[in-house]
């Protein structure tokens, strides 16, 4: 065949017409042609994805979803309930035939309120490792309304594209954890009064991305790289989960509760009322009277609690999770061919400690931290092959540490 007469073997274009004729084996193909094959080859894929999720989310009803959280997370039965209830709706609302009766299953996404250190943050974490899903864990509290001096809302999903490494299907089907949502709670009750650029605006921003739209997202998030192209993302499939201690919100719903109690018909609700755990009688008022704004409430429908980390749970914590943190240290020292004990008189301890300092969980490892320094520092290369850590030795490590520390002040 003579050079100008080749043409595609698919659509039948001359060279002439073609940008370019890539040749194969015994055939053409032009560039116009190649592209049309790639979206056929796009769309199969993502039909495969989509199969696949069915298949991966029908193995798992909420038992099965609250079986996988106990084994990371000490305690909090009643999240973890509403949790996988929630979690199990929401991937059957994805799932959801194409059905023709206006039935339409809105979102599940989630508000829990809980004191710092208490497992909201692994909660979120966990269900997103169980799915296999990416996630974003984002911090309210540097999000400001746009065009101010701080983080747009749209930054959020940035991450959560980092978190899918850029695929963008995978990062619509993702979970978003916003942490500290009750530091944008509305600063003042009349909100004419000043502009407030990180409450009340940021709550306003996010509305959006909590019920579903599409954001053109900057791949590397801010103001700072004008030029750079934006990604589509659809938020309707992403799972948003909130968390806040919403500090003194108890005095609140004291105040609900004694009023009901006085109240008619609610004779012996005082009687019953936990005291040491009120946070477990919030409902979605008691969000809004902190000040967070009606539709944020309305777009967050599954409001759940914490419990506080009393000192059996602390106990528990150190030790039962799957990749609890005195397996983490075992492991460290094994590496270095050294057997790690540690006795309940230490354990007990350390968890008296965490409950001085009042950081939850999060004071049992800098403890253990605290405490073991200086051992991993030292037996690396000593010629001992075993550490015992009692009360005694878990003390004076302490000790020494806060000693450092306050010659480090001085
Ligand atoms: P929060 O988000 O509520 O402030 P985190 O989830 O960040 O708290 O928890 C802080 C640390 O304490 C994490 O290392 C976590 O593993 C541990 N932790 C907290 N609560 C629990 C729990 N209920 N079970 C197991 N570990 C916990």
């Amino acid at each position: 065949m003579a050079k100008e007469e080749l043409e595609c073997s698919f659509c039948g274009r001359k060279k002439a017409e073609t940008s370019l004729l890539i040749a194969g084996l015994d055939a053409h193909i032009c560039d116009r042609c190649i592209e049309q094959a790639h979206g056929i080859v796009l769309e199969e894929s993502k039909q495969d994805s989509t199969e696949e999720l069915t298949s991966e989310l029908k193995l798992r009803k909420p038992k099965a979803i609250k079986d996988f959280l106990d084994q990371y997370v000490i305690g909090q039965d009643q999240t973890k309930k509403v949790m996988s209830v929630a979690v199990y709706n929401h991937y059957k609302r994805l799932l959801q035939p194409n059905s023709n009766d206006d039935i339409e299953i809105q979102k599940s996404n989630i508000i829990m309120a809980g004191q710092t250190g208490t497992g909201k943050t692994l909660v979120a974490k966990t269900i997103a490792r169980m799915l296999n899903v990416p996630l974003a864990i984002v911090d309210a509290t540097v999000l400001t309304e746009a065009g101010y001096v701080g983080e747009d809302v749209e930054t959020i999903l940035t991450k959560l594209l980092a978190a899918a490494d850029y695929n963008v299907e995978k990062a619509e089907h993702g979970i978003v954890f916003i942490d500290e949502i009750d530091k944008i709670a509305r600063k003042s009750d009349n909100p004419s009064i000043t502009r407030d650029v990180s409450g009340e605006g940021v709550q306003q921003a996010l509305l959006k991305l909590l019920e579903g739209t599409t954001v053109n997202v900057p791949p590397k998030g801010g103001r700072k790289h004008p030029d750079q192209k934006f990604i589509e993302v659809n938020t309707e499939n992403i799972l948003f989960i909130a968390g806040g201690a919403f500090d003194g919100i108890e005095k609140n719903i004291s105040k609900r509760l004694n009023m009901q109690a006085v109240g008619y018909g609610a004779s012996k609700l005082g009687e019953s009322v936990d005291k040491e755990n009120i946070l477990q009688y919030i409902i979605p008022k008691d969000l809004k009277d902190y000040g967070l704004i009606p539709e944020i409430i309305g777009r967050l429908p599954v409001l759940t609690y914490m419990d506080p980390l009393d000192k059996d749970t602390l106990r528990l914590i150190l030790t039962q999770p799957k990749n609890a943190i005195i397996k983490q240290y075992q492991k460290l020292f094994e590496m270095d061919n050294i057997d790690f004990q540690i006795t309940d008189g230490a354990l007990d301890f350390i968890v008296e400690k965490a409950l001085e300092y009042k950081l939850g969980a999060r004071g049992l490892r800098s403890l253990c931290e605290a405490i073991l320094t200086d051992a991993m520092f030292d037996m690396p290369e000593g010629d001992e092959t075993e550490l015992k850590v009692t009360k005694t030795y878990a003390e004076k490590a302490l000790e020494r540490t806060s000693l450092r520390k306050l010659k480090a002040v001085s």
